[in-house]
Parts: C-alpha cells; structure tokens; sequence
C-alpha cells in the first residue's frame, strides 16, 4: 500500500458533526454552503453548469445517487462503493436489489469523528485497495453522497489506477444533481472521460464483437433492450452499424463507443458524456427515430453527421417510413394524454402518441431543456402541445386536473392523484421501459397499452363512486369514523427529544 497522505483537516468542514445527521430534508443551501467551504466550490460549479436547475430547485423524484450506482451496478466487473449516511446507504441498496441489481453494492461507514477527522477518506482509500482486485475488477467507483461531499471528503486524491484497476471517484449530491438521470450521466461522463485518456495514451483492449472497418453510431440512453437492434436494423442501408450503448455494460465497450462516427444523445441528459464524445471529435445529433417524421428527420442527422450519400439515406427511409406508418394506421390512437416523468424520454414519448393520432396537451419532464431534445421541443410546440421542462408534481398535477385527459402517463404520486379522481392513469416508467419506442416496433408497441389503460375508465368512474369517503385523510383505516387523536403529550415529547438531540450532537462538534 502506498504511503498515506491524508487530506488536511480543512477539507473536511467543521460542520461535518452536525451534517453527519442531514439529508435530504437537512437544508439544500447549508449543505451547499458546506461543500463549497470543504473545497468542493469546482465540482459544484461543473454540477451546476451540466445539470441547470429552475424554475424550482429540484423536481421531487428518488436519490438522485441510484442513478450512478445503477450504472456502476449494470457494468460487468465494475465494483461500486457508497460512501454516505446509513440511511441514504439503505434506502439505495434497497432500490438497487428492488430493481435486480444482484450485485454486491459496497459501503464505507462513517461517524462523526471519522467525518471531521478525515479518517473517512483514509477508510474509503483502505476500502478501495482492498476492492482492486484486477482478476476481479476492471473498475472500483466510489460514490459520494450528500454528506461527504458536503465535508469535502477528497475523492480526487484517490489514486487513479491499483493494479491496473482504475478507480473513479465521484461527488453525487442530492443538494448538486437535480435528478437520478443526470445522475446516469455523472458517471458515464466520468468514464468516458477516463476511457478517452486511456485511448489518446496508447493501445487499449480490443472491444469484444468489434468489427473492423465499420462505422457506427453510438447510441446514448439507456433503452429497451429491442431498441438497439430495431435501430440497428435502421441504419443497416446506410452502412451503419451500431456502437456499444452509453452507460456502457463493460469497460473496453468505452474505447468502441468513442470510435463511433456519430453519437445519438437519444436520451437528452447526458451533458457529460456528451462533451466526452465531442471531446473525442464526433458529432453528436439530438432526438430519436419516433414515429414516421421523427425517424425521417433522424436519419436525415445522422446521414448529415456521417457524410452518407443522399441514395443511400434515401434507401433508408425507403424501408423504414412505410412500416412505421402502416404500424401507426394499424395502431391508431384516439384519446387525450397528459405525460410527465424523469425518465428523459417523455417528449418521444409524446411525440409518437401525438403521430398515432393521441391529442396531448401537456408534457413534463424533470430533466433540463438542452439542444438534444431541442428538435422534439418544437415539433411538439408547433403542435399545441405544452412543454415543461424541470415540472414539479404540482405543475403535472394541475395539469392532468386542467386537461381531465382519458389517459394521464406520469410518475407514482400522479397517478396515484389520477386514480383518485377515476382518470386512468399508467406509470412512465412501466410503460416506457417494457416495450420498444423506436422504429415500427415502437409505433405499434404504444397505441395497445394505451387502448387497453382507456378501456378501463367506466370500471375507474363506477371505483370511485363506490369507495367515495372511504380512505381519504381523516376517516382512512376501518372502523374509525373518527378524526384520530394523537396520544396526550405525544407531539411534546417528540418536540422535546429531537431538541435534546441537536443540542448533543452541537456539543460534540464544539
Ligand atoms: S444521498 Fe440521497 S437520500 Fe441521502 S440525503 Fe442525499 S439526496 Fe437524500
């Protein structure tokens, strides 16, 4: 092990004591303070420059951290290790092993003092070494959450490689990444990032299926898994080929995705990633092939981007457009939408219901406007529909009530709020990520769900009538007519605790 320098005590903040116990609740702007005065000002300008935030500070979806260790989770040989509070830690191995990771998800504890005194760092360092195994690991990420990064723990003296196993520290605060998207594309860029350093050095490992001499496209999201092969066979008449998928599945999948001729940001977060792929000389175009103008104006990009010769686009187009438009015939879609998530996808979401003949007035994202979806934006607007970029619930929420639309797509807490109200509703995420979006699998794939979700609305009318009273606030559980009554003392008592505890942990830190 190499000779310890530990980080000087002013990187960790003297409020690391009291941070050891905030979240997400703890005050965005105290931790913010903190971060900055524990010398992470850099990497929340760059936080804040990728992933703008406004109108409002952040829209409410989970920890925005689950989206880089989903990533670090779905990349082969690749160990992550969290860096956090217990609870933070919980709550995302929970997520993580909820959604299947089947992977081990490593935690580096901490406490006040070994906040304060820098012995987290050294601990994390100990963690690290013991992790870079290289017959195990071609990557170790390290993910600090809010508090850490709030204390400055100093990611950025890890070492950069053991054994040939590179290390990739990353600051992922709740109070600096709007979202668990932006959060894909913290550690994506990172990679990239690392990856391309590696490629500009010297020789790298040969990319597993690489085909010589093929120009690809690298494809930028992460998508359906039928998706890649229908966009495949897209490109095939233009003699393109596809490129490993950014987040990348393996680490030498990197090295491929750089050589792409053209990178697709098909989801439009990816800001640091983005700037890897540019950094490495290749274009990169905006949108996705979604119904039959959204493909055409696709492939017409990415034949630009490529130098492909006008026949060859032409042929393209030739074989796509009729299958996508006979699908959408075939599908046709009567019935207004409202959509809102955080997946990123929305507004191609919207675009190829609104090509199926849906009429939808609304459409809310929690992610930032940037030049990628920027072609999908004014499609949509030219159309009458509303585009709302960084949506809050209460934006989608009045607007699902304003539109009283057949279908509302968006997050749990809105449709949770449609249901209520007997407007059928479907979670974005279950509709987007179990079926294909792109190309003529993806115009058929839509409109059967949605028949099938507006089917329901006299069952939904007739629900609401029966349970009518029963469960809201005030009368929920059975049997209570009642208004419940806390018991006598009870809110004090709790008052009382939680005052003696701040006091405690402002005494340890004095
Ligand atoms: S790491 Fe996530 S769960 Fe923990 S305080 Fe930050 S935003 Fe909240």
């Amino acid at each position: 092990m190499n000779a310890v320098t530990p980080p000087k005590p002013e990187h960790v903040t003297a409020a690391g004591t009291a941070l050891s116990g905030a979240g997400c609740h703890g005050g965005r702007e105290t931790m913010r303070e903190a971060a900055r005065a524990a010398g992470k000002s850099e990497a929340l300008e760059r936080l804040q420059k990728d992933y703008p935030q406004g109108p409002h500070d952040q829209p409410q979806s989970m920890c925005p951290a689950f989206g880089s260790l989903r990533v670090g989770l779905r990349m082969r040989r690749t160990a992550t290790i969290l860096s956090g509070s217990a609870c933070c830690v919980y709550g995302l191995t929970f997520t993580s092993h909820f959604y299947g990771a089947r992977r081990t998800v490593g935690y580096v504890p901490f406490n006040s003092e070994t906040l304060v005194t820098g012995k987290l760092f050294e601990d994390i360092r100990e963690a690290v070494h013991q992790t870079a195994k290289p017959e195990d690991y071609d990557a170790v990420v390290v993910i600090n959450l809010c508090v850490p990064t709030a204390s400055g723990v100093p990611l950025d003296l890890l070492p950069k490689e053991i054994n040939g196993v590179r290390i990739i520290g990353i600051d992922v605060p709740g109070f600096g990444v709007p979202t668990h998207a932006e959060a894909k594309d913290v550690l994506a860029g990172a990679m990239l990032r690392y990856a391309r350093a590696e490629a500009e050095a010297g020789p790298v490992a040969r990319p597993r299926n690489l085909v010589e001499g093929a120009r690809t496209v690298a494809l930028i999201g992460e998508l359906f898994p039928g998706d890649p092969p229908g966009v495949a066979a897209l490109l095939a008449p233009m003699g393109l080929a596809l490129a490993p998928q950014t987040p990348a599945r393996e680490w030498r999948d990197l090295y491929a995705a750089l050589d792409c001729a053209v990178a697709a940001a098909v989801h439009p977060f990816y800001t640091a990633a983005v700037r890897e792929f540019r950094a490495a000389g290749r274009p990169v175009v905006g949108s996705a092939p979604v119904g039959v103008e959204g493909t055409a104006a696709w492939l017409e990009a990415v034949a630009d981007a490529a130098g492909i010769e006008a026949a060859a686009l032409d042929a393209a187009k030739a074989r796509a457009l009729p299958a996508i438009k006979a699908a959408l015939a075939a599908n046709p879609i009567r019935a207004r939408i409202t959509v809102s998530g955080y997946e990123g996808s929305e507004l191609l979401v919207a675009r190829l219901l609104v090509e199926a003949g849906a009429e939808v007035p609304y459409v809310g994202t929690a992610c930032p406007r940037t030049e990628w979806s920027d072609p999908d934006r004014e499609w949509l607007e030219a159309r009458g529909v509303h585009v709302q970029y960084r949506a809050s619930l209460e934006q989608d929420v009045a607007a699902m009530l304003d539109a009283r639309p057949d279908l509302a797509v968006g997050t749990t807490p809105l449709v949770q709020k449609a249901k209520e109200r007997g407007i059928p509703a479907l979670y974005f995420t279950n509709m987007v990520s179990a079926r294909p979006l792109f190309g003529p699998a993806g115009a058929g794939a839509l409109a059967a769900i949605v028949a099938a979700q507006t089917r329901g609305s006299e069952r939904f009318r007739r629900m609401v009538g029966f349970f009518e009273g029963v469960g809201t606030p005030e009368g929920a559980g059975y049997g209570f007519t009642d208004r419940p009554v806390d018991p006598p003392g009870f809110r004090e008592r709790q008052r009382k605790l939680r005052a003696a505890r701040a006091k405690a942990e402002e005494a340890v830190g004095s």
